[in-house]
């Protein structure tokens, strides 16, 4: 560990390893996955073959210790060639994230090894038609039978829709008490009354699928409420704070990906006698988007380590700040690497065009940069710092 990389060395290996899956297999395939928009089930079964899945679970449940800072390090390092690869990881946290933090032990036992092996991909299922900022005016029910809940409604832009085989889903078991009246429930894709509808076609991570889902009289075991009753909102906020900065590491890997592009390019192509990357202007421009980078890098990792650290305290707030800023960042980046390649950047044999595609859905999921902004401030009001000015006129 060093001031400028502040991985372990065994953590440098895990980054070598994927940096190098991520170069020799997936960014040969990024283009074409890209351009089929269809899920890319090989690079799922890559990630099994080379165990990645794993860094996101303890080795109680078939992983190799579970830790955020990697899960990060993972994610924004298969972003750099492929932001759908990214997102498969950190939608398999974002989906396991309520059955570590809520869930008993009979639900990990039967989920968490099944999920660590990637055997079974996960989704969260939050936002419906009429609730997507506003969570809490879901309107999916679940209404107790015996040792069952029933579930009816739907659920809009799921990632994983039709894919994954486990979803944590939120609904109203008391649909009069506002945010204490919703719970969480483990959702297995092969349970009566679970059906996937439409799958969007859309401007970015095209190989991921997003879709809807439905519950009609979708039978629940009331063994898979994960807590108790009228805990889901709180246990939806706990796992935000936790894979909000997943999404941060996929906008990062993003705009590091575009510089990297961008900076090759500026080296070879020439005009006025000189290559571009003499021109002060691209100069410029690429210290700007390295520099933002870095700093974003800074932030995010800082997150990580908290996570690992399990230190509760302002991760609201820092969570939300990794992921405003790392994926403006992403879409202010990739922007200019596309300036950097001039009319190549626009045309599609080249990758800052898909890179700059990819970035914006990063600032619009998980909570958009608008309501990281609202919770950064929320957390700010909170706090009791000193004034320096207290008694001067
Ligand atoms: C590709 C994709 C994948 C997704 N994956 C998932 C998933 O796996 N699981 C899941 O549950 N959801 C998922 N979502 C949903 C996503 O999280 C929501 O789309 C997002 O939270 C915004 O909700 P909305 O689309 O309803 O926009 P709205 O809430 O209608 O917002 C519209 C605009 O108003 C702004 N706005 C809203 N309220 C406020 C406010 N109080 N103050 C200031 N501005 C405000 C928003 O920032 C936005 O600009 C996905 C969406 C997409 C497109």
């Amino acid at each position: 560990m060093s001031i400028v990389d502040p991985l372990s060395e065994e953590q440098r290996e895990i980054r070598d390893l994927v940096r190098t899956i991520a170069r020799e297999h997936i960014a040969p395939r990024a283009a074409e996955i890209d351009k089929s928009a269809e899920f890319p089930w090989d690079v799922v079964e890559l990630f099994r073959e080379n165990e990645l899945f794993g860094i996101m679970y303890d080795e109680e449940y078939g992983g190799i210790g579970a830790s955020a800072l990697m899960t990060l390090v993972t994610i924004e390092e298969l972003s750099k060639v492929c932001a759908t690869s990214g997102l498969i990881v950190a939608v398999q946290e974002l989906g396991s994230l309520g059955i570590k933090l809520a869930g008993n032990a009979e639900q990990k036992q039967r989920y968490l090894p099944k999920l660590a092996s990637g055997e079974w991909l996960a989704a969260y299922a939050l936002t419906e038609p009429g609730s997507g900022s506003d969570s809490a005016a879901m309107r999916t029910t679940a209404v107790r039978e015996g040792d069952e809940y029933v579930l009816n409604g739907g659920k809009r832009f799921i990632t994983n829709a039709g894919v994954a085989s486990v979803y944590v889903v939120f609904a109203k078991t008391d649909p009069e008490a506002g945010h204490s009246g919703i719970s969480a429930f483990i959702v297995e894709s092969e349970y009566p009354g679970f059906e996937v509808g439409r799958i969007e076609p859309k401007m970015g991570i095209k190989g991921s699928t997003t879709g809807e889902i439905f519950f009609n009289d979708c039978r629940v075991p009331a063994a898979n409420l994960l807590g108790e009753e009228g805990e889901g909102f709180r246990i939806a906020m706990r796992i935000l704070d936790r894979s909000r900065p997943g999404i941060g590491a996929q906008g990062l890997g993003l705009a590091q990906g575009a510089t990297d592009y961008a900076l090759e390019y500026a080296r070879s192509r020439e005009t006025m006698g000189r290559p571009i990357a003499q021109h002060q202007l691209i100069a410029g421009m690429l210290a700007d988007m390295e520099t933002k980078c870095e700093a974003a890098r800074g932030l995010l990792y800082k997150v990580g380590a908290m996570i690992d650290a399990d230190e509760s305290d302002g991760l609201s707030k820092l969570s939300a700040m990794a992921k405003l800023y790392c994926t403006d960042v992403a879409m202010e980046v990739t922007t200019d690497a596309v300036q950097v390649l001039g009319g190549y950047g626009y045309i599609q044999e080249y990758p800052v065009e898909r890179m700059m595609r990819d970035a914006k859905i990063t600032q619009i999921y998980e909570g958009t940069n608008q309501i990281q902004r609202l919770v950064i401030a929320r957390e700010m009001l909170k706090e009791n710092r000193a004034f320096l000015y207290a008694g001067v006129a």
